[in-house]
């Protein structure tokens, strides 16, 4: 089961899909039951779909996992 810093790691990997099939249901599983997670993954979601219509990718992994440190804690 992942716990919210293994998803910190995965979850652009989740969402460019270079993960294993078991990774990425074991993703999906953490998004349904984790809703700081899933808001977090939702807002992704809208960025890189923004930013992919730009033509290109930015990328924050350690500012994204501190902010989901502190969802956890709120
Ligand atoms: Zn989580």
């Amino acid at each position: 089961m992942l716990n919210c810093d293994d998803m910190a790691e995965r979850l652009y990997p989740y969402l460019d899909r270079e993960l294993s099939p078991e990774e990425m249901a074991a993703v999906k599983r953490h998004l349904q039951d984790c809703p700081p997670c899933r808001h977090w993954f939702v807002f992704e979601e809208n960025i890189l779909r923004y930013i992919g219509e730009c033509g290109r990718k930015v990328r924050a992994p350690e500012e994204l996992a501190a902010r989901i440190r502190e969802l956890r804690q709120s």
